[in-house]
């Protein structure tokens, strides 16, 4: 029996078919749908950042105005034009406008590398990249560029607005490939109108204020932007590039913010701090990895009336395939991942494609309206994939082991293949390990995810250096970030003398990790100033070994984005002072750290020497 999986209650039971709603309500395609909440409501809020604020009327006035300078600069309908600007209230207008002249939008990330940017606009087929001056400047691409204004705010002449289809591509979405070259992942239109128009998977309604502070690259940004507009709610742009968990507890209480979405790491880590953004929020919808029951309990009995949502889906078929709405019940074994969503149909299937029984593990095979195209320019890959299951209708494999609940709700299981997941990133290990094998001195590599603590995962490269001189681990890793998104560059870097091999001679990953080489605390050379010990023990606590020397350098020690959040946190705490993460990134050994603590609390000082208002407490 084919487990075919109903996403409404009163479907759940009998219904061979997915509940996708009525066309009517998607159709119309996201650009359509936010120009009619700016005929209803052309005065309600639509996209707060900093303190610009834009309405809907403005929203889509600035877009249509924007929609005909790119089409007088030759965009053309079923044009490819990346987008290069920070997150920002112009990010959602240059979406709106590229879809208004008939282009579909590939975002870059400004933190990646050139050669990486560069290689994404030749798979995309992209004509042009519109962004930023400053940014455009420092990526200094090839291909054609056009800047864009500062100002989010435009006025001129509008073009006669195209409207894309649903199978239209709307977005070319990047992640990673085993084979050493990044996947563009073409999402449709349709895709993600369906996602987002009054979704039944957790609340979203014109009262509501969502935050928007993923990279646009990540396809959550789909999600944190689109179900704001489609159901004429606001968009609340989280101004900083890197934010802080302060940052984010900021933004949320200024703002109103009701929802939002967090990767799984994230929301472990402010589970784990009991973050008051919890006490803001009405709705978290949570993603990327499986769940932790512990966090998930902790966070439903501290703030008992949040709409807690586990989203489950890989970028292939537009952010989430299936969504469970957590309970306190659920948090008794692992968390599920629930049941498809509208617009999409799971498949529990073995190898060859047969449905397995209720309750036994198979491959998650996903059908439905939002899958999308396929992978730009890559037509072996996208068959690959994306197979046409006869009966079963076009289907995208997920890759994930999962099993099904009587009562028709999914659990995950894991993967069938290596892909892994690093603080929310998707990571083909092959990609790693296919740039560090081009390098002169690697004979061979392997790369893996090690997890030292529960909530902390690294990625963990086991190098066999070739003959001659013996690469130094810090070399290669420069030369890796020269050409890889941070998040592909391995935390750790050991040299083995052979890779392990299982009986059937294929890298053993499992034993990879027994023998890692985490840096070792070292004596200490120098004695630690007072301030460069409390900087070294918060250090310590988070890297789980212990750090005592003045130059100890956090990337070194397997220090990461996510634990930098929670040591700049820790400071912030323990001693009363906030680094940002790039002063963090800026000056990342202890003694550095230590300088720019010592630094802040004398600014501190003074500022309330300087502020002090004179005797108001009387004394
Ligand atoms: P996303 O942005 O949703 O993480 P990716 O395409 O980057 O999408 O990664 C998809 C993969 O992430 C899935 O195939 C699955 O392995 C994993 N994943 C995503 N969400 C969950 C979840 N809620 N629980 C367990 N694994 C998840």
């Amino acid at each position: 029996m084919a487990t075919v999986l109903a996403n409404t209650p009163d479907q759940r039971k009998e219904s061979p078919v997915p509940a996708d709603r009525t066309p009517s309500a998607y159709a119309a395609g996201l650009p359509a749908l936010v120009a009619r909440h700016a005929e209803q409501t052309p005065q309600a809020l639509a996209v707060m950042d900093g303190d610009t604020t834009l309405t809907y009327a403005q929203l889509v006035a600035s877009a249509r105005a924007l929609a005909a300078h790119l089409h007088d600069h030759g965009v053309r309908p079923g044009d490819r034009v990346a987008l290069l600007v920070p997150r920002s209230a112009r990010t959602v207008v240059a979406q709106l406008a590229l879809w208004w002249a008939g282009a579909a939008c590939v975002p870059l990330d400004p933190a990646h590398p050139r050669p990486r940017i560069e290689a994404m606009l030749a798979t995309a087929g992209a004509t042009l990249t519109v962004g930023d001056t400053k940014l455009l400047e420092s990526a200094a691409l090839t291909g054609a560029t056009l800047t864009l204004h500062d100002d989010p705010l435009l006025t001129g002449a509008e073009l006669p607005a195209f409207e894309p289809g649903p199978d239209a591509t709307a977005l070319v979405l990047f992640t990673s490939g085993s084979t050493g070259l990044p996947k563009g992942v073409t999402v449709t239109h349709g895709g993600i109108a369906q996602l987002v128009t009054a979704p039944q998977y957790a609340t979203v309604t014109a009262r509501d204020r969502v935050l928007f502070h993923s990279p646009t690259t990540f396809d959550a940004s789909t999600f944190e932007m689109w179900s704001a507009l489609a159901n004429g709610a606001a968009v609340v742009v989280c101004t900083a590039e890197r934010p802080s968990f302060e940052d984010l507890a900021r933004q949320v209480e200024r703002h109103g913010v009701t929802v939002a979405f967090f990767t799984t790491a994230l929301f472990h880590q402010l589970a784990a701090r009991r973050s008051r953004v919890f006490s803001v929020l009405r709705t978290v919808v949570v993603g990327g990895e499986a769940m932790a029951a512990q966090h998930a309990r902790a966070v439903l009995r501290a703030f008992p009336w949040l709409e807690l949502v586990n989203g489950y889906g890989p970028t292939e078929t537009t952010t989430f395939a299936t969504a469970h709405r957590v309970t306190d019940a659920d948090c008794d074994g692992p968390v599920p991942i629930g049941r498809p969503i509208a617009g999409a149909v799971a498949h529990v299937l073995d190898g060859t494609g047969q449905p397995v029984a209720p309750g036994e593990h198979g491959e998650l095979w996903i059908g439905g309206s939002r899958l999308a195209g396929g992978y730009a320019g890559r037509p072996e890959l996208t068959a690959e994939r994306f197979v046409d299951h006869g009966s079963l209708g076009r289907l995208y494999r997920s890759g994930d082991l999962v099993s099904v609940r009587p009562d028709g709700v999914l659990d995950f299981h894991g993967r069938v293949d290596d892909q892994v997941k690093v603080r929310g990133f998707r990571i083909e290990p092959g990609e790693v390990e296919h740039i560090l094998r081009e390098q002169a001195e690697v004979d061979d590599a392997a790369v893996t995810v090690r997890r030292p603590a529960a909530d902390d995962a690294r990625l963990a490269a086991f190098v066999v250096a070739a003959p001659g001189p013996v690469p130094r681990a810090e070399t290669l890793r420069a030369r890796l970030a020269a050409q890889l998104p941070a998040h592909l560059v391995p935390d750790e870097l050991t040299l083995v003398e052979r890779l392990p091999l299982t009986v059937s001679g294929k890298v053993d990953r499992r034993a990879l990790t027994a023998f890692h080489g985490t840096a070792t605390a070292e004596d200490a050379t120098e004695v630690l100033t007072p301030l460069q010990q409390a900087v070294a023990e918060v250090w310590s606590r988070s890297l789980g070994c212990e750090v005592n020397r003045p130059d100890a350098d956090f990337l070194a020690y397997g220090g990461h984005s996510l634990l930098a959040l929670v040591v700049t946190d820790d400071l912030r705490e323990e001693l009363g002072v906030e680094l940002s993460l790039p002063d963090f990134f800026a000056a990342p050994t202890v003694a550095g750290q230590a300088a720019l603590v010592e630094r802040a609390l004398l600014a501190n000082h003074s500022d309330l020497h300087l502020d002090a208002p004179e005797d108001t407490d009387g004394h």
